[in-house]
């Protein structure tokens, strides 16, 4: 049954690799393995789009619904000029396994359109979101599949994303998708909801480590709205933020930095990260990973903790903010070094959290206060996180792994109750 990763760096395999292991662990019935191992469906698209120059070009897109057997798929769309279906496959993948995790009635899927946001103008992306969202009219919808943000992506996409749909179905369905603007039924606390779910999931190693808080070292690799969201809110209680990076670099500070001023200088003076007049050694984006730190935050994007880097990794707490960034090749070697690892779909699990609350909020149109928000998130998050270590006490695991287990168990249990619709 186990079949590990052949190529380290394909995500697809890499997510495989756990679902194996763990798997195993659990002894999962071999048709079920079947079953849960393979997605329910997959679509690729060919997006024709004239570029603002009248010139005609096709843009390719996917969507891949692993799982419906909880709830409507739920995932997000990311642009990005590495989007490949295996990645898609995967995220999708992991989404299913995320919504488990943090126990919230939906299945996994995700969507991608290979582009480069950077380089198209708001029209363009307004006409690639249009296309890709009215060529799966029919399969997106408040209960068959629910998209988000990701990396490329925004709630003004979202709201194109839902406009389109409503267009189409004749009527508002603010439900479709989640991560809209507040004034378009979006969520309060929906900005913040991945990087305050890092925050709690951090708060809650802290507590198990018997750390403290005060003065605690953080590296955080992505300044999107995961690295940043999650920089403000752990520097505002006492987190001592020394490491920062996006694509354009990394930025290291033994003294911390003031979150607050770093966020005005790349977001509203719209400055590169590593040229923030507070100070720093510049390096890469890559090797700010590696300086010493209680805590680090890989918030970017995949594959940056692999076989090759993995010895110099030097935390004590790994909390995933990005999906997969950390390779199935690598896993053993931070196991070895002692790290204690917040695996990504139980550490940004706080993101599809908010969205599920977002989603019951449009269906009851009636929406709540941010503090109800966080209050419920906490709940969630805090619950989550125990099931994970009590499953990795009691089957004698890796967090990463019990997290694949509590996930798989609940995915494999709905299932039975359903049967096959043959
Ligand atoms: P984003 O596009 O808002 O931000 C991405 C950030 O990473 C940017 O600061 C960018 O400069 C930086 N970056 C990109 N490539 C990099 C590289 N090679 N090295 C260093 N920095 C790099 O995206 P996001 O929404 O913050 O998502 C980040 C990660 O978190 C992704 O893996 C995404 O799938 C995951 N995630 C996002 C959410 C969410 O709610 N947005 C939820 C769960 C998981």
């Amino acid at each position: 049954m186990l079949a590990p990763a052949q190529d380290e760096l394909n995500v697809y395999q890499s997510a495989e690799a756990r679902f194996e292991i763990a798997a195993q662990k659990l002894g999962l019935e071999d048709g079920l393995y079947r079953y849960l191992k393979v997605p329910s469906k997959e679509v690729t698209l060919y997006i024709p789009i004239a570029r603002d120059s009248g010139q005609l070009e096709i843009f390719i897109g996917y969507r891949v619904l692993h799982s419906s057997i909880r709830g409507p798929g739920k995932g997000g769309i990311r642009f990005a000029p590495e989007v490949s279906i295996d990645e898609v496959r995967a995220l999708a993948a992991w989404m299913t396994w995320k919504c488990a995790v943090v126990n919230i009635p939906f299945g996994g899927a995700k969507g991608g359109v290979i582009c480069d946001p950077s380089k198209l103008s708001r029209g363009e992306l307004e006409r690639i979101t249009r296309r890709y969202t009215a060529e799966l009219s029919e399969w997106f919808g408040p209960e068959r599949d629910v998209p988000a943000p990701d990396i490329g992506t925004n709630d003004q996409t979202m709201a194109w994303v839902m406009d389109t749909y409503a267009m189409h179905v004749r009527q508002a369905t603010t439900a479709v998708v989640t991560g809209k603007p507040l004034d378009l039924g979006g969520s309060q606390g929906r900005k913040e909801a991945t990087g305050r779910g890092l925050m709690m999931c951090c708060n809650r190693a802290l507590e198990k480590l018997q750390m403290k808080r005060e003065g605690c070292r953080v590296i955080i690799q992505g300044f999107g709205n995961v690295g940043s969201q999650a920089a403000l809110l752990m520097h505002a209680a006492g987190y001592k933020i020394i490491g920062l990076a996006d694509i354009n670099g990394g930025l290291f500070n033994e003294n911390g930095f003031d979150l607050p001023k770093m966020n005005d200088w790349v977001y509203n003076q719209r400055k590169p990260l590593p040229e923030f007049p507070g100070g720093g050694t510049k390096m890469s984006a890559r090797d700010v990973l590696f300086n010493k730190c209680d805590i680090l935050v890989p918030a970017a994007t995949e594959n940056q903790i692999t076989t090759k880097n993995a010895e110099r990794v030097d935390c004590k707490i790994l909390c995933e903010g990005a999906n997969g960034p950390t390779t199935s090749h690598a896993d053993e070697i931070i196991e070895k070094k002692g790290i204690f690892v917040v695996p990504d779909i139980l550490g940004n699990a706080g993101g599809v959290t908010v969205s599920y609350f977002e989603w019951v909020q449009d269906r009851q149109g009636f929406f709540w206060r941010e503090s109800e928000v966080n209050e419920r998130l906490q709940d969630v998050m805090d619950h989550s996180f125990d099931q994970v270590l009590l499953y990795a006490e009691t089957h004698k695991v890796n967090n990463r792994i019990a997290a694949y287990m509590v996930a798989i168990d609940r995915v494999a249990r709905a299932l039975k109750l359903r049967g096959i619709y043959a």
